[in-house]
């Protein structure tokens, strides 16, 4: 990693996709189109989502997850022993399945449009690897720094562990965590060895366990499956990822955690400030904590006052779901109040999350992550006249 840039701009990860790509990726699904066949159109989709970061002013690029069905699920295309399920298949599962659709309904959640990576068998991996491919095409592709997201061990483990599925493979969701956290690890180092500069797991359920309330608990960024106390599941979470980055240097670790992106309603989605979750989250073994903060839902920065300068902070500047573009100065003037609690050299900027964490629901259009991308460059530009 040689940012030598103060507050480097970067994306979460996923750009908006084009409706021609979500049809093909629907065809690539059901059989109608081949892999290779569906690889080709996105390949034109990725170097449309890379151009348009370029040509904003984003310093490290990602490809915009645009072979991805959303964050976590596509890993079912790489691994043995997994299978997509929509949330609406899953409702079979359900214990109390009426209560669930009530609370789908209220949520804004789209149980058509979600699909789960779920474990039904044991759980291999191949040489192949998750986003190695998908990466050596964005490497091949931009001479800019590259970030991959990947899903993270607890978001991976949590989401793909279903009571009547994977009890069978794995009595508990211990013994598939062992397999998740061998998988990523063997990534985390491929993904390295090609030269990715920065990869990013993806943790968001982690919110949930702390800003979920009862009715809200089953579901959350992939948090189908039950929780059990606060305080075990953070901890679990914790030993996860450090169990998956351990040993593995020279490519830079952040951990992406935010309260949902399934909806533009905002009122659906959870909310509450970082504070709960930062003792947790500064143990992570990770350089940086990708947070949202453009969004007032996201909650105070005091929350940072103990913990000045102890991680990188990729601050979230600018709300993926909304129409109107934050502007150069607004951008400032928010990354000023974190300066209270970290130097320059610390704060990463990009948007609260991605454009399109789920293909089939993107929270914008292109135009709009375009120009608000530009305004986040603008404003690292006008950072770095006043601090460099
Ligand atoms: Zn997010």
């Amino acid at each position: 990693m040689s940012q030598s840039k103060l507050f480097p701009v970067t994306v979460v990860g996923s750009w908006t996709r084009p409706e021609w790509l979500v049809q093909a990726l629907r065809r690539r699904q059901s059989g109608e189109m081949s892999a290779e066949n569906f690889d080709i159109l996105a390949d034109d989709a990725v170097l449309a989502a890379i151009k348009y970061q370029e040509d904003a002013g984003v310093d490290i690029v990602s490809d915009g997850e645009m072979r991805r069905d959303n964050f976590y699920s596509f890993v079912v295309d790489k691994l043995a022993g997994m299978r997509l399920m929509k949330l609406s298949e899953l409702l079979d599962y359900m214990k109390d399945r009426a209560g669930f659709e009530e609370i789908l309904r209220a949520l804004d959640v789209p149980a058509f449009a979600i699909k789960s990576p779920i474990a039904v068998d044991k759980v291999v991996g191949s040489e192949a690897g998750l986003a190695v491919e998908e990466a050596r095409f964005l490497k091949g592709h931009t001479s800019h720094e590259t970030k991959v997201p990947i899903p993270g061990p607890y978001l991976l483990t949590r989401s793909s562990w279903f009571e009547g599925l994977s009890d069978k493979a794995y009595p508990t969701r211990e013994d598939l965590a062992r397999d998740v956290v061998r998988i990523l690890r063997r990534e985390c180092e491929a993904l390295k060895r090609i030269g990715v500069d920065f990869i990013q797991l993806d943790e968001p359920s982690i919110s949930q366990v702390v800003y979920g309330d009862e009715a809200e608990q089953t579901f959350m960024c992939a948090a189908l499956g039950s929780r059990s106390d606060p305080a075990d599941e953070l901890e679990f979470a914790v030993r996860l990822v450090n169990e998956t980055v351990a040993g593995i240097e020279g490519v830079k670790f952040g951990v992406h955690v935010c309260r949902g992106n399934w909806s533009r309603k905002e009122d659906v989605l959870l909310s509450g400030n970082y504070g709960p979750l930062l003792p947790w989250l500064m143990r992570m073994d990770v350089s940086q904590l990708v947070l949202e903060m453009a969004t007032p839902r996201a909650g105070e920065v005091e929350v940072f006052k103990e913990y000045r300068n102890e991680k990188e902070l990729g601050l979230g500047v600018a709300n993926p779901r909304t129409d109107e573009i934050e502007t150069p100065a607004q951008i400032v003037g928010r990354v000023k109040q974190v300066l209270k609690y970290f130097d320059p050299e610390k704060i990463y900027l990009n948007p609260d999350c991605g454009f399109g964490t789920f293909a089939e629901r993107c929270v914008n259009n292109a135009q709009t992550a375009y120009r608000k991308l530009q305004a986040v460059a603008e404003a690292a530009e006008m950072l770095r006249r006043e601090y460099s």
